[in-house]
């Protein structure tokens, strides 16, 4: 951690985020999930304990933070702010001398795809992300800086939310929410917090606002799991996604190296390289660029002992089978069997894909996405990567007939080592005026999708634990802990939907 900032006792602009934002998630950035779980019978000290513990904080300074508050940091920063990340439980030691707050937000409300179908699935509440973000501005030290005139800022991937929420905006003295990509904006809002002046309630932040990538500040101080960026925005365009609307932007190696420096300096040993699309680095087109690819993993290996990935496509993975392998060889060793990613299949029915996502297949075409997915499949279970896929259901064009499609892709999929998630239909991007899908909406074959999902995951999950903790001393008693949430899950979900879990897959009615 940057020397200066540990002697820091105050600053004028303080940072912070939630408690499910605040953890490193036992050094896996894919546990963090388990935040966008509602309340359930795991009882909520067992649940943070598993799921999200807070990360290690030296006089309430978090050792490890947010990678967007980190950039939001380094921006005010290098425009001359006293700016100091603050861990939510020791805001009360700092807040005397601020003027202002900023607040980074992933799902403040629990609507993002995974909690608001997490939640309606198991019939329960309000979801950890959205308790401990209302928990956070309830805080009484937050309450009783306020009313002496701190202001509030709220930025963030899910800042999206508070839009659909303006009385809560309200009702806790939120200043202004700042929606988009902010290292142009923020330093002139939090003057303007400063200075007393008048700040929007929502300020987008406009295309022609996004940062080039020389404006894009890098890191001065370590990231949760030392999560870097490698770029930022999408070339393909799914009608349901809200990344498409940014411009793409490929880093430099010498920008990515030095936010390694950052967190390797820190005593991180671990690296996840963050994008919409890995595979795609530093790539005009949608063919992987071997070369490009190549040497960024050969980059990240100087530096960690282990890597993983926030997200690739099955497109990529199925249009570059080799460089899957020469990957799986850079990053397979005594230290790491596997690694991980997240992926979306979003459907198995290609009248759908046509409608709603064609450029995700690319270079492939639309009528072969089935093949992409099973090849792609085959190919991360030759090199030990295992993802975390996304289903999507509810879409407004979706029909019986494509669900009945998903389902069968489901059980071609049965063997393939992965967790596949199903998220209901959430408006964004470019759908975001439709309606919300909801629980009450659920068919009878969208409920035998949700099943198949729950029975394909709880068995791959008991496999994928295993190997999870291998390395820790407490790894014997972190799986018996896993084991012990997965059966209760599967119980619930026998108990809400009366189905036997564990047994074959049943056929499809519909099919018949
Ligand atoms: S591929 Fe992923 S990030 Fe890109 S537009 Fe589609 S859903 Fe969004």
């Amino acid at each position: 951690m940057d020397k200066k900032l540990m002697k820091s006792t105050s600053a004028r602009v303080l940072l912070t985020a939630d408690r499910t934002l605040m953890s490193n998630y036992r050094n896996d950035e894919f546990l963090g999930f388990g935040t966008t779980a509602p309340p359930n019978v795991v009882p909520e000290w067992f649940f943070q304990l598993l799921f999200f513990p807070p990360i290690k904080r030296i006089n309430g300074i978090p050792a490890e933070a947010p990678y967007g508050l980190r950039k939001i940091e380094a921006q005010l920063l290098n425009e001359g702010f006293e700016v100091l990340i603050v861990d939510p439980d020791h805001l009360g030691e700092y807040l005397d001398e601020a003027d202002a707050l900023g607040i980074h937000v992933m799902d403040p409300f629990g609507l993002g795809p995974a909690s608001s179908t997490f939640s309606r699935i198991l019939k329960t509440g309000e979801p950890y992300v959205a308790k401990y973000f209302r928990l956070l501005l309830e805080k009484p030290e937050l309450v009783e800086a306020k009313k002496r005139g701190l202001k509030i800022v709220v930025g963030g991937p899910g800042a999206w939310q508070l839009r659909l929420r303006p009385k809560f905006v309200d009702d806790h003295k939120i200043n202004c929410v700042i929606d988009g990509e902010a290292e142009k904006v923020v330093g002139k809002i939090f003057r303007t917090a400063i200075e007393g002046g008048e700040l929007p309630r929502f300020y987008e932040v406009s295309a022609k606002e996004s940062p080039s990538l020389d404006e894009i500040p890098e890191i001065r101080n370590p990231s949760i799991n030392g999560l870097i960026e490698i770029g930022r925005g999408c070339c393909r365009g799914c009608q349901f996604c809200s990344v498409t609307s940014r411009p793409l932007r490929w880093y430099a190696y010498e920008k990515i190296e030095k936010e390694l420096k950052v967190n390797v300096g820190a005593g991180i040993k671990y690296a996840v390289i963050h994008a919409e699309d890995v595979l795609l680095y530093g790539s005009k087109t949608v063919m992987p660029d071997r070369e490009k690819v190549r040497k960024l993993h050969e980059l990240c290996k100087d530096y960690v002992e282990s890597l993983s990935w926030s997200h690739t496509s099955m497109a990529a993975v199925a249009a570059a089978p080799e460089l899957v392998k020469e990957v799986a060889e850079l990053i397979i060793n005594d230290k790491q069997e596997w690694w991980g990613t997240e992926i979306g299949i979003e459907t198995g029915s290609v009248e759908l894909v046509r409608k709603v996502m064609p450029a995700k297949v690319r270079p492939f075409k639309p009528e072969q996405w089935l093949e992409v997915v099973k090849t792609a499949a085959g190919i991360m279970m030759d090199n030990n990567l295992v993802p975390a896929c996304t289903l999507i259901t509810g879409l407004p064009q979706e029909t019986e007939t494509d669900v009945i499609k998903t389902i069968e892709l489901m059980d071609d999929l049965k063997d393939f080592k992965s967790l596949i998630v199903p998220l209901f239909f959430v408006p964004l991007g470019k759908m975001k005026d439709k309606d919300w899908f909801t629980m009450e909406q659920v068919n009878n074959l969208q409920m035998e999708l949700l099943i198949r999902c729950l029975r394909h995951d709880i068995y791959w999950a008991k496999v994928i634990m295993k190997s999870y903790f291998k390395e820790e001393w407490y790894s014997r008693i972190l799986s018996v802990l896993y084991w012990l949430f997965v059966k209760i899950i599967e119980r619930k979900a026998k108990r809400i939907y009366d189905v036997p879990i564990q047994l074959k897959n049943r056929e499809v009615e519909a099919e018949k």
